[in-house]
């Protein structure tokens, strides 16, 4: 598989967000959004050849329960699937992040899904493909990023019509730096939404650098 890097940081996102986590980002990806926070990862210039083998290998070396595999859009390579079935075969806790216009239905039942619904500001509103839907599950996770009211609001409506009863856990992610975090919250507060602000944690932490 064409592999753009690994590497151990801190989970920025999800509600695993603050525990360290190996990300294992693949190279590609089908979509092209406006605000992309890794452009990087969508040319397989700088990528690298790895066979699952050596995936397993290098994140073995990292001593870390959990690890994520992303891109790009890591669905886009047939063998994401082989190798969220290796690693939750050793034990590990699998995120996969996708942006939710790619099938799920390979993906091991003991994978936990991370979806990006895209909203309007995207570029690629309606890129979801609604059959994932059968494939969320209550221990799956879905987020919005959102830039303004416009996102806001389709996020909600998406929610109504798709979400109830599949799963509750569901992020809402201001763009930064367009979107201010504090103006996210006071919408979510005012609305009483049973939603979760979610803030990149590891941009805080180290910002602008990439592998972090
Ligand atoms: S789906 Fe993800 S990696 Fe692909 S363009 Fe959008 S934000 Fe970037």
């Amino acid at each position: 598989m064409i592999v753009y890097e690994i590497f151990k940081s801190i989970q920025g996102e999800s509600t695993y967000a603050g525990l360290p986590c190996v990300f294992v980002r693949l190279a590609g990806c089908n979509l092209s959004c406006s605000w992309c926070d890794t452009p990087y990862a969508r040319v397989p210039d700088e990528a690298t050849e790895l066979t699952v083998a050596e995936v397993i290998e290098k994140v073995g070396g990292y001593n870390c329960p959990i690890v994520e595999i992303t891109g790009g859009e890591p669905l886009l390579q047939e063998e994401a699937s082989l190798l969220a079935v290796a690693f939750a075969d050793r034990g590990y806790r699998v995120l996969v992040e996708t942006n939710g216009s790619v099938c799920l239905s390979g993906l091991d039942p003991r994978v936990v899904k991370i979806v990006d619904v895209k909203c309007p500001s995207s570029g690629h509103a309606g890129s979801f493909l609604l059959e994932n839907l059968e494939h969320i599950s209550p221990e799956d996770e879905v987020k919005f990023v959102i830039a303004g009211r416009e996102d806001y609001d389709s996020a909600i409506r998406f929610m109504e019509e798709f979400l109830r009863g599949r799963t509750e856990k569901v992020l809402f992610a201001p763009v930064r730096p367009q979107r201010s975090p504090r103006e996210l919250s006071e919408w979510i507060l005012r609305d009483a939404l049973k939603v979760r602000l979610q803030l990149q944690l590891h941009t805080y932490i180290w910002p602008d650098e990439r592998g972090r």
